[in-house]
């Protein structure tokens, strides 16, 4: 039975194996070689792919076919059309040919485009992404051909997260192979690897159905705390329920049909809250996996009478879900980012190593921005959560062999005189111990980057994008700066390395990133803390950053106004949204039970001291004083939720709904727990 699973793994994927089955030879042998070396397609085999890609669609019981997209809102748009096509009166053929396949006109006015599109000018185009390769999703009874694509404006200015990241992974392959030429390796292919571990949170759907702050906000904007969440860590790691293990065994079973290989899976440490994670793969097509697996994961859950809540900050007072994006660079298949067992290897390990620690400082703004939004603030620079301050964590035995590279000393891990670049081999780096930082928001872990700081729900490609920027950009300064010197390579190399070591350690930080100690400490050191998505989406004005993704050819000024408007827009909208549900929910389910509790009190209370009755009053006098008392101020509050919503500054809506909270929640363990509204945090955390 299980060896089905080989059987059916990709089999909703026009890979190569459909590809070679439903093309002609010369035609498959093209589409493989567009797809393996980023080649434009030739067009005029569109109409033969297309045919065969149809007669695949069809076979998989595909009756309609969608080009596929990511739009700026951070999720997938997609709009069908049916291959039927009437050809006479009751005849009808199924039709598909080159042109539906490279490219669709489709009306993009209701897309955010943020200023880029003018209104007179509503069309906008999909362009086929060849590199990543068309699949089959599949609902209840039918399926649908998804062809993933790229999304632009008339003018042609991206309006989608694909063709930046497209671009980035072009500047970031060009400046690979210039360095690696210096190495007097050349001519091997650059890929560029992401592996996105999911973190999300499952609940019952029955209680999400009453939940009208979770089914309109994604997060609760009430709940008070339960007595125990997740102080005892028992949760993590811990055996899975089998109610769990059903729902994560229908995903995987989705998602491998799909080509996606999720590998790992288990509980997370908060409750309820659990992670995905698949092998590593070609940055792109890591990307539309991902997006694949958030939609699996929702849909799966909702078979299965559960909800998954991807938003950054469900509950409050429990962790928040990240998307830990693991990145690397890999040429001709061997991995840049891992440290080699010659001395030639080590040189190339740590000048990409240094390449992305000099990237990170200099652009650590731009690395913030692409983690910015409401959700992920409650993660970023929340009271309760790490600090939003960009900080490398390398590890003991790395930061010992940096120091020896910067004083030219014996270093702790070299165990010998000073290290020399391209001469020796670098002490042994033994993976486990340099990921033992979970506070880091961008951690080196043995072989590879790991960004921590984007959210659950984010697309992964806007941090993708940034991060391969700005390390192309590093890359072709160290190009610039060893064309410029005379002499030995290694040599120079050295010292380059060691200048870029004084200059750019200043990001490299090892201790607790969640301590209050590292916030003043990584002020001293002029490192930015941007606290929140206003904030965030600064660094998009800043000239240098709009010269570098200019330079890179990754983001027009247009484009990257573009953004920061959307990025703005989507955050203020939401934030209004929070605020009208919470003032919704306080008036008209909370406030009601409240004053019914307090009204009952007051009667009892009357009638016990019509009857003469000796003792309870007290108990009940005092019970009803906090309840009178939390009604005189949820009335305060709602007033001042109302007015922060009418004068809309975010700000202010974000302070008085918190402080709404306060209230609302202190009430929570007041009322008779029949009666209370909403379901509570200890139900929705532990009972499933
Ligand atoms: P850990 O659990 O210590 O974080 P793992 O080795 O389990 O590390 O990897 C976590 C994620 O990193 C997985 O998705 C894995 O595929 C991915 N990963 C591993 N190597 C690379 C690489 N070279 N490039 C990108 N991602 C990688
Ligand atoms: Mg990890």
């Amino acid at each position: 039975m299980t060896d089905d699973i080989l059987k059916t793994y990709a089999e909703d994927v026009f890979c190569e194996k459909a590809i070679l089955k439903y093309l002609d030879k010369k035609i498959a042998a093209k589409l493989l070689a567009t797809m393996r070396d980023l080649k434009p397609l030739d067009p005029s085999i569109a109409d033969d792919v297309a045919e065969g890609m149809k007669k695949w669609a069809l076979k998989s019981g595909a009756t309609h076919f969608t080009h596929w997209f990511q739009p700026l809102t951070g999720g997938t748009a997609e709009k069908h059309d049916a291959f039927l096509e009437p050809i006479g009166p009751q005849r009808a053929v199924q039709r598909f040919s080159g042109k539906n396949l490279i490219g669709g006109e489709t009306d993009a006015s209701s897309f955010p485009s943020g200023g880029l599109r003018s209104t007179f000018e509503a069309r906008g185009y999909t362009a086929w992404d060849p590199t990543s390769p068309a699949f089959i999703k599949r609902h209840e009874n039918g399926a649908t051909l998804c062809i993933p694509t790229a999304f632009c404006s008339y003018t042609g200015a991206s309006l989608d997260m694909k063709t930046p990241l497209l671009r980035s992974i072009q500047a970031l392959a060009r400046s690979t192979e210039r360095l690696m030429k210096k190495f007097r390796q050349g001519g091997k292919s650059v890929e560029i690897t992401l592996g996105a571990e999911q973190e999300y949170f499952l609940i019952d759907k029955s209680f999400y159905r009453r939940r009208p702050d979770l089914l309109q906000t994604g997060r609760t904007v009430f709940g008070a705390a339960p007595a125990k969440h997740q102080q005892l860590d028992d949760h993590y790691f811990g055996a899975i329920r089998p109610r769990i293990l059903k729902f994560m065994t229908d995903v995987e079973k989705r998602l491998w049909r799909l080509g996606i290989p999720a590998k790992t899976r288990h509980n997370e440490v908060a409750p309820a809250q659990f992670e995905l994670a698949p092998m590593f793969e070609d940055l792109n097509l890591a990307v539309d996996h991902n997006m694949m697996v958030m939609e699996v994961l929702r849909l799966t859950a909702d078979e299965n009478d559960l909800v998954c809540l991807l938003h950054e900050k469900p509950f409050e007072g429990v962790n928040g879900s990240g998307k830990h994006c693991n990145w690397s660079i890999s040429y001709g298949g061997r991995n840049l980012l891992s440290p080699g067992s010659n001395p030639r290897e080590n040189a190339i390990f740590l000048t990409f190593l240094l390449s992305v620690i000099r990237a990170v400082d200099l652009h650590a703004d731009l690395l913030r921005m692409t983690t910015a939004g409401a959700g992920n603030d409650h993660r970023l620079g929340a009271n309760e959560a790490p600090p939003a301050i960009i900080s490398i964590f390398l590890g003991d035995e790395l930061n010992a062999v940096m120091e020896s590279i910067e004083t030219g000393k014996a270093g702790r891990a070299s165990g010998r005189g000073k290290l020399k670049i391209g001469v020796d081999t670098l002490p042994p780096l033994p993976k486990d111990a340099t990921d033992r930082n979970r506070t880091s928001p961008f951690a080196f872990t043995g072989n590879k980057f790991e960004f921590r700081a984007p959210g659950s729900s984010q697309n992964c490609a806007q941090s993708q994008m940034v991060l391969n920027t700005i390390v192309a950009e590093s890359i072709d300064a160290i190009c610039d700066k060893l064309e410029a010197m005379n002499g030995d390579f290694n040599t120079n190399l050295q010292s380059l390395l060691q200048r870029i070591i004084r200059k750019h350690k200043r990001i490299v930080f090892s201790g607790d990133g969640y301590s209050a100690e590292w916030v003043s400490e990584a002020k001293k050191r002029g490192l930015a803390n941007l606290k929140d998505t206003i904030a965030a989406l600064q660094p998009l004005q800043s000239p240098q950053n709009r010269a570098l993704f200019e330079r890179y050819g990754v983001l027009s000024a247009e484009e990257l106004d573009c953004r920061r408007e959307i990025g703005l827009d989507d955050y203020t909208r939401r934030i209004r949204i929070e605020g009208a549900v919470a003032l919704d929910i306080a008036r008209s389910m909370i406030r009601p039970v409240v004053a019914e509790e307090f009204t009952r009190l007051a009667t009892a209370i009357g009638q016990a001291r019509k009857d003469g009755l000796k003792m309870g009053i007290k108990g009940l006098t005092a019970l009803s004083l906090k309840l009178g008392a939390g009604l005189d101020d949820m009335h305060i509050k709602c007033e001042r939720v109302e007015k922060a919503l009418s004068q809309g500054a975010p700000e202010g809506i974000i302070a008085a709904m918190d402080d709404l909270r306060r209230t609302v929640d202190r009430l929570e363990y007041l009322i008779d727990d029949s009666r209370w509204p909403l379901p509570k945090y200890r139900e929705m955390l532990f009972i499933y």
